[in-house]
């Protein structure tokens, strides 16, 4: 298997790949309380990968992955045992003096996949952060947000409607796949810090849901490499169709 672990590499294979426009995921997620029933780096272990499989399923072009920012911004988990959490500022600040060194390396293409929610709105503000004040520009995606990842997600899903929640139904799966051996399923019930129904959650579903985030990955990669990403994220440009617009609109919601 070919190495797509930032820490693997040597000076040299660096050089190599700024020459070949590598893109570079920067995976964040949290330490943090998953109900009584998952272990506590369920977000980690579930971004980091999607992100790994992802990378090593493309050949045209290097990807690496960082070492996982593991942890988040999870205050709202504190009331719970083995949440670590960051305070805002703090995070803010790490995840862009960790962007910027990457980009001072040479690279140009960055990509915060993130796996905890309530990291979703910060990642998004820090972004446009980085580009104000570094002259950094960086995408950012949770790996359950990217189509048509999602669409599996709400076809899998039997009681969370495709929302990925908290220690739920769609998590409760994606760990009985990954690391079932730290999942007590005899405690999988819903509890305070739960959102969902885990008692569903299924091997099976698990593996659907990670093949379809790392496909959408995969397609998602592929379209930021070849600039399409990018072209369609300039919605207020005049020449942009309304169908790219549309298929670029962020952020979904669904009011049923
Ligand atoms: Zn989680």
């Amino acid at each position: 298997m070919k190495k797509v672990l930032w820490q693997e590499l040597r000076r040299t294979e660096f050089e190599e790949a700024v020459k070949a426009d590598a893109i570079i995921i920067i995976p964040v997620a949290s330490t943090e309380q998953h109900g009584n029933h998952l272990p506590i780096n369920t977000d980690a272990n579930c971004c980091s990968t999607i992100a790994q499989r992802a990378a090593q399923a493309i050949d045209e072009f290097p990807v690496l992955v960082l070492p996982m920012v593991w942890t988040g911004f999870s205050p709202h988990h504190m009331e719970h045992p083995g949440t670590i959490t960051l305070k805002y500022h703090t995070f803010v600040e790490l995840l862009t003096q960790i962007a910027t060194c990457v980009h001072t390396h040479g690279f140009k293409k960055i990509l915060f996949l993130n796996g905890h929610g309530g990291n979703t709105p910060i990642i998004s503000a820090m972004r446009i952060k980085l580009s104000a004040e570094e002259g950094i520009s960086a995408v950012g995606y949770d790996y359950w947000n990217i189509s048509p990842a999602t669409e599996e997600m709400e076809a899998v899903s039997e009681t969370d409607r495709g929302f990925i929640g908290h220690a739920g139904e769609l998590e409760t799966s994606l760990q009985l796949y990954l690391q079932p051996h730290l999942v007590d399923m005899d405690s999988a019930a819903w509890t305070s810090g739960v959102c969902g129904n885990p008692s569903v959650g299924s091997r099976q579903k698990g593996e659907r849901i990670v093949n379809a985030a790392v496909g959408a990955l995969v397609k998602m990669l592929r379209d930021y490499h070849s600039g399409k990403l990018e072209e369609g994220l300039t919605i207020w440009r005049p020449d942009v169709s309304d169908e790219q617009k549309n298929q670029f609109r962020y952020p979904r919601y669904s009011g049923d």
